[in-house]
């Protein structure tokens, strides 16, 4: 596979990032997902090719390096802008390759995927998460699978993602669901919401993020991309797309304040968080407790 220059892996220390995070990771540059949504494709980001998958040079050096260099230790996202779970990592293994890197150092990682392949790494989530966090979020934006092969093509189906989730949870690794983008005219449906909220929790989610409002963000390039495949796929959709929001940046679905009455009733009484704050505390709860203990 191809490869690319790169000078570091780990982003400068964040207080609380997503998820309870303090440092952002990405091994890889562009993804082979083809969601027809992907945010990552919009200009301001400059991955030329998104769609082709590269590897960083000399990636889990690097890492080490940084690791070892860094004066507090934390908790690690991935999955942002690339998926770290992509094809070709079931052979190159540096996402496995990094979270055996955190075992060793004491750092946390949460991982954000669309894939069933992190399964493979239950074994070093679970040593993880023996002195920090380790969970794993699984991004689901429709329950039917037909409907996720359209918008998601090149990636497992959500009813894989879900049986992800519950081969996970099944071994102790946390696990959770991030609902979103929801495409206006597409799949923003009271319907669809609850049924990935059923699902979930009989998965055995302990959380599902959804964001502020139900919708999509459209920026230059990543918008274009989006209405070339609405109108392949969903004509009517796109019509509606172009008529109700122009160039605006944040589409909210029409119907957004009734879906986020309806998702935040469902999570309650599935016993789901769905606040970010709430949920990173969930994350860092065991393990603080656990390093207070440790100083008294
Ligand atoms: S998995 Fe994420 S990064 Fe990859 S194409 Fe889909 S939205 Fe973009």
């Amino acid at each position: 596979m191809q490869t690319v220059p790169a000078k570091t892996i780990l982003s400068a220390y964040m207080a609380c990032g997503w998820f309870g995070s303090h440092y952002n990771m990405n091994l890889y540059r562009g993804c082979c997902h083809g969601c027809i949504y992907c945010d990552s494709r919009s200009d301001c980001y400059h991955v030329e090719n998104f769609d082709t998958v590269r590897a960083k040079e000399s990636a889990l050096e690097t890492l080490r390096a940084e690791l070892r260099a860094k004066r507090k230790v934390g908790i690690v996202i991935t999955g942002s802008m690339s998926d770290s779970y992509n094809p070709f990592e079931s052979t190159l293994k540096l996402t496995r390759g990094a979270l055996e890197l955190f075992t060793r150092y004491g750092f946390g990682a949460v991982v954000d995927t669309k894939s069933d392949l992190v399964t493979r790494d239950a074994d070093v989530l679970q040593s993880i998460a023996a002195r920090n966090a380790a969970v794993v979020n699984f991004t689901i934006t429709t329950a039917d699978d037909a409907l996720c092969r359209k918008i998601e093509p090149h990636v497992c189906t959500s009813s894989a993602r879900f049986a992800a989730l519950r081969t996970l949870s099944a071994q102790r690794i946390r696990c959770g669901v991030l609902l979103m983008p929801l495409l206006p005219f597409v799949n923003d449906t009271e319907e669809n919401i609850l049924a990935i909220v059923h699902r979930a929790a009989q998965s055995g989610a302990q959380w599902i993020y959804a964001g502020d409002y139900f919708g999509v963000t459209l920026r230059q390039n990543q918008r274009e991309y989006y209405l070339r495949a609405l109108e392949r796929l969903f004509p009517d959709a796109a019509v509606s797309t172009c008529r109700q929001y122009g160039q605006q940046y944040s589409c909210a679905s029409p119907h957004s304040p009734r879906l986020m009455d309806a998702f935040t009733r469902a999570c309650d009484d599935a016993g789901l968080l769905y606040r970010m704050d709430d949920i990173a505390a969930h994350i860092r709860r065991p393990y603080e407790t656990q390093q207070l203990s440790l100083l008294r």
